[in-house]
């Protein structure tokens, strides 16, 4: 009887054991993670649980049962330290030792520390954990000032919870713009009107020079209190195992399309990874979402179970901040046009990024069928008219040529 071992019990990880087992693989499965709780949604921890809109149990991945009914066994607590590829084991930080016909590494990212003076201070906050959320949801409320270091969607999201608790909130973005990695100047400028309007406040172009657990001082030596000090500067692979092993990493673990490493009987799986996009040339790159880490665990466990490989999905994203639905399919890459269908200034748009006369990103704000528009069309590679993509009056359809 064959046995996967999985190392990380988040979403990626926690996403390969219920595949395996819908896909019909009768061996032993092994899912062992650092965290103390069971596979669990990362995304509402900036949202709606942190509002208090969502409760613990709206978090988990799968019901409480579902490891035990399935055979599947659930190690919490313990950390993979080591991985011998010759031997084929795995050994934890609890002295156990486990052997594996197929390793699966799904250890996930961690946060980024500030590289400043006070850094690394105990006291300064971030967002990837239930720990971390309940710390930080512990800090905010009625009357209570969040600073948040970096303008990515996390810190947005959460400056946008801060908000709706009752709090203050302001944004401190290195750039000239927040989220300038991840998304268009139209987008910049929509989050940031709307950010003004909800009273928080975004300060671009600001370098931090110092941090203290109640404190941020800038630049020009103004400082500024708060209750709370958020650091969101994005996430770095967690592939120090892989790399201790031998494995192929390029800030994160090299994968193909079955998420297969340089080692035949290892997989990994979701952020920790750095995958080919079959829409863009099989361009490597890193995608720090659930859609990936879905994608990903499907791929492994249809290589394990001998299934044919599924079919290439449009990566996508969202993020839900204030009464914006934010939904982008596909990147960027090699874009020369962009077209803009409805109006930013009345919060339901969408920018199309194209090349040539094909899609190849869409960033869509309370605009769904442009978003599923684009994401098909990304798909298909289908030749589109931008005249008509920018005509609101036009269904959107007809936009493909
Ligand atoms: C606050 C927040 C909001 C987000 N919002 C969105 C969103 O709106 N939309 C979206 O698409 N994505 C969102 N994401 C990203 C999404 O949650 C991640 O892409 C997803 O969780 C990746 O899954 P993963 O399993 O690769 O990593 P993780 O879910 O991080 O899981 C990795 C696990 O591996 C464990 N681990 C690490 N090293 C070891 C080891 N040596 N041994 C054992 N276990 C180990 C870690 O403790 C962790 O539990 C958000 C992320 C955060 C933090």
């Amino acid at each position: 009887m064959a046995k996967v071992v999985i190392i990380g019990a988040g979403h990626a990880g926690g996403s390969v054991a219920g595949f395996l087992k819908q896909y019909g693989f009768d061996g032993e499965i092994v899912l062992a993670g650092t965290e103390k709780v069971a596979p669990y949604q990362r995304p509402p921890l900036s949202k709606a649980w942190l509002k208090g809109e969502a409760d613990e149990s709206s978090l988990q991945l799968r019901s409480e049962d579902f490891y035990a009914e399935n055979a599947i066994d659930l190690r919490l607590g313990v950390s993979a330290v080591s991985i011998d590829r010759a031997a084929r084991t795995v050994t934890f930080d609890d002295g156990a030792a486990e052997s594996y016909d197929h390793l699966v590494i799904a250890t996930g990212s961690r946060a980024r520390k500030l590289p400043v003076t006070g850094g690394s201070d105990q006291g300064l906050l971030e967002l990837r954990t239930t720990v971390d959320a309940e710390r930080l949801k512990a800090a905010l409320g009625q009357g209570k000032r969040l600073v948040v270091i970096g303008g990515g969607y996390v810190g947005l999201e959460a400056a946008a919870s801060a908000k709706a608790l009752g709090g203050s909130a302001i944004v401190l973005e290195r750039m000239d713009r927040v989220l300038q990695r991840v998304a268009s100047p139209t987008l910049s400028a929509f989050f940031t009107r709307r950010h003004s309007e909800e009273g928080v406040e975004i300060r671009t172009g600001v370098e931090v020079s110092a941090v203290s657990a109640h404190t941020v001082t800038l630049g020009d030596g103004s400082v500024l209190d708060a209750e709370a000090v958020l650091v969101g500067i994005g996430a770095i692979a967690n592939d120090d195992l892989a790399r201790a092993a031998g494995l192929e990493c390029n800030d994160g673990i090299v994968v193909d399309l079955d998420a297969r490493t340089s080692d035949a009987n290892i997989f990994a799986v979701g952020d920790v990874t750095r995958r080919p996009l079959p829409h863009y040339d099989d361009v490597m790159f890193r995608l720090e979402s659930v859609p990936n880490a879905l994608e990903q665990a499907k791929q492994v466990a249809s290589a394990i179970t001998g299934r044919p490989q599924p079919a290439h999905e449009v990566p996508w994203f969202w993020s839900d901040q204030y009464d914006a639905k934010l939904q982008i399919a596909g990147l960027p890459f090699g874009a020369d046009s962009q077209v803009v269908r409805g109006d930013p200034d009345v919060n339901s748009f969408a920018v199309f990024h194209l090349k040539g006369d094909r899609i190849v990103c869409v960033e869509a704000i309370n605009a769904a069928q442009s978003f599923m528009f684009g994401k098909q069309a990304i798909g298909k590679a289908m030749a589109i008219n931008p005249a008509v993509l920018a005509d609101e009056a036009a269904p959107i359809k007809s936009a493909a040529v």
